[in-house]
């Protein structure tokens, strides 16, 4: 059989890739290694730690309630029923996929696909109707994604060393439970975990939780995390794991941590690697980089220009909504159009309490590279609405480029940060002045006019502050 167009991977990536380019005319062909489509961000990434995080916040919120003097008996929670509402979110989301597939008529294999050469698939597992087991395609987009990074010294045979996907399983509420890495799937995790009640310990190698974003957007919640965690070790790296009488003995490497602690269970959580080995991408004549990432240009094509690769497989960021992007170019370039990925802001979200957004430019990367900017915060605590709800500890920031005065980055830390980061997204992209964004009526009471605020401080015309233009 010979499709004019095969999607590897049926993750966001993967599955907007294909219904895209079947809505453009193609025929399709989606193959994917699970029996059920929504790769790892439906399956066991982004929508079950969300339903997760969800569970988390309301607690907290539901104790925060007490500075109202409102006070609830403390919850119990069944872990049974809370895998089963989270099993049906994905089950309703994979069906409707399938469903979505059906109807462009995708034609949808769940199988491992590996190349032969660089027109030829092999599928193991389910290859019915494909006489030998091959698919034959005029052009492929892949889009594998990533897998947990393994390292040696943390891997231990043991239910009770996890990585993210055990731990979205809920095998159960651990009494303490160390969190080794402090990036995005640790602190989200170890939020979940710890509102659950589990007395949760994040070590993590770097100076600081969530390396590479602004450190003052971090401040505010690495405060919060300290009050709800059990210990924070920065500069500090897991030496060895043992599992001794039912716990696993940890020794540590830094300053502050104890040289050993027992934790009922371990979730590794250190990064996460594209999934190109084992493809035969060499087969195909395509080209990996040395840390594993399939090397593409600006259409998403790689050195076999008839394949694309998109998403995690083909570079960082590892974000759903970066794949999903790449797999729409990579799409429409495959139909024929003149479509490139060159995007000026791609917000990321630590879905912690309080979130982290960010988008564009960020202070780090401009004093990494160089680039003079000027910053403009608003801080929350003159917000109206976020005294309201008694969250002042975030604040909003715009990153300007001096000489043509546009918003060219935004960081926000609070609550709602990834929904407010939205609007900076839209503005960075059609070069909006900071006037414009300024000028721009934000409703009241929102925290969304945080953002107009935080212009209004650039401009010296805030009102909600007092900080007159210098001048
Ligand atoms: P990460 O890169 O965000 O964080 C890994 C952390 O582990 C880093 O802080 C690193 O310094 C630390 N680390 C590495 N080796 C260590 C060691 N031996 N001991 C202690 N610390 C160590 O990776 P992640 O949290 O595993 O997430 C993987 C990827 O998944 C992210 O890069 C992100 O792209 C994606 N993700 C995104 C979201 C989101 O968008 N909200 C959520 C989860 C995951």
């Amino acid at each position: 059989m010979e499709s004019q167009l095969v999607v590897l991977g049926g993750g966001p990536g993967g599955y907007a890739a294909a219904f895209l380019a079947a809505d453009l005319g193609l025929s399709v062909t989606l193959v994917d290694q699970e029996p059920r489509l929504g790769g790892v961000c439906l399956l066991r990434g982004c929508i079950p730690s969300k339903a997760l995080l969800h569970v988390a916040k309301v607690m907290t919120e539901a104790q925060h309630l007490a500075d109202w003097g409102v006070n609830f008996s403390r919850p119990s929670v069944c872990l049974d029923t809370m895998r089963a509402r989270k099993e049906k979110i994905i089950a309703t989301l994979s069906g409707g996929l399938s469903q979505l597939g059906k109807q462009r008529n995708v034609q949808i294999f769940h199988a491992r696909a590996v190349f032969e050469d660089a027109h030829t698939l092999r599928l193991e597992g389910n290859s019915q109707g494909l006489a030998d087991g091959r698919l034959r395609f005029q052009q492929c987009i892949l889009a594998t994604g990533s897998s947990p990074a393994r390292i040696p010294a943390l891997s231990l045979d043991s239910p009770r060393v996890m990585d993210s996907t055990d731990a979205l399983d809920l095998p159960e509420v651990p009494e303490s439970l160390l969190v080794v890495g402090g990036g995005y799937i640790g602190l989200e995790m170890g939020t979940v975990y710890a509102a659950l009640g589990s007395r949760v310990t994040v070590v993590e190698m770097t100076d600081g939780l969530l390396p590479g974003v602004d450190r003052d957007l971090v401040r505010p919640l690495h405060k919060q995390l300290q009050r709800q965690f059990a210990a924070i070790h920065l500069n500090t790296r897991v030496v060895s794991l043992a599992e001794k009488k039912g716990a696993i003995e940890v020794a540590f490497e830094g300053p502050g941590a104890p040289r050993t602690e027992r934790f009922s269970r371990v979730l590794v959580a250190v990064g996460r690697r594209p999934n190109s080995a084992g493809l035969g991408l060499d087969k195909a004549g395509i080209e990996v980089d040395p840390r594993g990432f399939v090397v593409v240009d600006r259409q998403q094509r790689t050195r076999q220009a008839h394949i694309f690769a998109i998403g995690d497989v083909a570079g960082e960021p590892m974000l759903a909504h970066k794949a999903a992007h790449q797999g729409k170019v990579a799409a429409e370039a495959a139909a024929g159009k003149p479509a490139e990925f060159a995007p000026r802001a791609i917000p990321a979200v630590v879905f912690t309490d309080p979130e982290i957004a960010w988008a564009g430019v960020t202070e780090t990367e401009a004093a990494r590279t160089g680039q003079k900017v000027h910053t403009a915060v608003f801080p929350w605590g003159a917000s109206g609405r976020a005294q309201a709800v008694g969250r002042t500890e975030g604040f909003t920031k715009w990153i300007i480029d001096p000489a043509s005065q546009r918003v060219i980055g935004c960081g926000i830390v609070g609550p709602g940060a990834g929904d407010l980061v939205s609007e900076a997204v839209l503005a960075i992209e059609l070069g909006a002045h900071v006037e414009d964004v300024a000028w721009s009526i934000h409703p009241h009471p929102t925290l969304s006019e945080t953002l107009a605020f935080a212009a209004e401080v650039h401009l010296g015309t805030a009102t909600d502050l007092y900080r007159p233009k210098r001048v």
